[in-house]
């Protein structure tokens, strides 16, 4: 199957009654993204907006649903800190050819989530994140980042193989530790 196609499935799976507030933000964005709403920054009502996610959702089906949106995921991760490679970025453009929609369907999710919020089991996977393709940490979980000095190179941990550790790092340094 080409990424970023449409397909229909005719699965039990596609029965299953798509319920909003089990679907991650990213979830939500990819469904949005893969529906009939129209191109263009426009707000909408929300009965529309949940009837698009949950169209998308109904589309590719939870699998490939949760795939594109852990893909998303990393890829954003990446893009934040100028570390999505040639690869990575090309799979994500094929996958997301429009920009611009990926954006607007992004904050469309968002604003059905200040809405309707979310599961609690939702919520504990809402950061889930993976790699299309070579990590720029090759799997070691650091990435090598030339300094001004001439001693040579830190290493960063990986904004997506090392995300418990980075999200436990500033949860502590909120705390106060
Ligand atoms: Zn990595």
């Amino acid at each position: 199957m080409m990424p970023g196609t449409i397909t229909e499935r005719h699965t039990a799976e596609a029965i299953t009654p798509v319920a909003i507030r089990d679907l991650t933000g990213a979830e939500r964005t990819v469904a949005l993204y893969v529906s009939d709403m129209p191109n263009g920054r426009r707000n909408h009502a929300n009965e529309q907006v949940r009837a698009w996610i949950v169209q998308g959702a109904e589309r590719l089906g939870m699998e490939e649903l949760r795939r594109r949106a852990e893909y998303f995921r990393g890829w954003r991760l990446l893009d934040m800190h100028g570390l999505a490679t040639a690869q990575i970025q090309a799979r994500h453009e094929q996958r997301f050819p429009k920009a611009n929609r990926l954006i607007w369907a992004d904050k469309t999710a968002a604003g059905n989530i200040s809405r309707e919020g979310m599961t609690e089991a939702t919520r504990l996977r809402n950061g889930a994140a993976a790699v299309d393709g070579d990590c720029p940490c090759h799997g070691t979980g650091g990435i090598p980042v030339q300094t001004p000095f001439p001693d040579g190179s830190l290493m960063m941990l990986c904004p997506v193989h090392r995300r418990a550790e980075i999200d436990a790092h500033h949860r502590a340094r909120r705390a106060g530790h």
